[in-house]
């Protein structure tokens, strides 16, 4: 790190859980962020300030003026461009070292099995179940770390999967794909705006513990919020040895 990194990150290296060597492992991680809105804003942010090395941002869709009450990336003057290419010249203005790769496309196969495997940790900011279940079977398959998060109404979750530690459960083993659970958008419900920025902040928290090796991470258990109380509940999630994702892992 030169004088300029010494500064800039020095209320991290100052952490003795961080430290030199947490800082230096954030500055040469890869961070995949699947989602460039309410949760992905907050996240990439947190990500960038902190100086992750590079952050791959993937989306499809253009910053439109309903989205501004919550994807604080975004901005009134950047209406109709790429959420990933808005974005990208947020992450810049706040830390212009750190690498951003815009994305505007809606990943899948073989393609997202990729970009997964080139990354150290994988932030799920989607809105809909079918990328969930897509980002789980990729990151289970190359080992990395998923941190997933979801908002809607007043009501949040987080939790981290992690296939690298074989007890811990994948996203797959707390709600199967064949569950029927029904898609809840945004654009229908309504999002209480801070509640994205909570979530997503957490998302940015968790990357960042497992990135720099601090702390412990939020696998084997499931943060869930309801911001109307703001009252946090904690359950244990274990591994479902019958999961179709990562069930077949354990033979052998
Ligand atoms: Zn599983």
């Amino acid at each position: 790190m030169n004088d300029q990194q010494l500064l800039r990150y020095s209320r991290h290296i100052l952490l003795d859980e961080i430290g030199i060597e947490g800082q230096q492992r954030l500055l040469a991680a890869r961070a995949l962020v699947i989602g460039a809105g309410g949760l992905g804003s907050p996240a990439a942010l947190y990500l960038a300030a902190s100086g992750v090395g590079r952050i791959t941002l993937v989306d499809d869709d253009a910053v439109d003026l309903t989205n501004l009450q919550r994807q604080v990336m975004h901005a009134t003057d950047r209406i109709g461009q790429p959420k990933v290419v808005s974005g990208r010249t947020a992450l810049a203005a706040i830390n212009p070292e750190v690498e951003v790769v815009a994305l505007r496309e809606r990943t899948q196969g073989e393609r997202l099995a990729q970009l997964v495997a080139d990354a150290d940790v994988v932030l799920d900011c989607s809105d809909n179940f079918a990328t969930r279940h897509a980002v789980n079977r990729a990151c289970v398959a190359a080992r990395v770390p998923l941190v997933a998060g979801a908002a809607i109404r007043f009501d949040g979750q987080i939790s981290v999967y992690d296939s690298r530690d074989p007890d811990a459960p994948c996203y797959a083993c707390l709600f199967p794909e064949d569950s029927g659970f029904e898609d809840v958008a945004c654009s229908t419900m309504g999002v209480f705006a801070p509640l994205v920025g909570i979530v997503g902040a957490m998302q940015a928290a968790e990357s960042l513990k497992l990135l720099a090796h601090a702390g412990r991470s939020l696998a084997k258990r499931l943060q869930m919020l309801d911001a109307r109380t703001m009252e946090w509940t904690e359950i244990g999630i274990a591994r479902n040895p019958d999961c179709p994702v990562c069930g077949p892992l354990r033979i052998g």
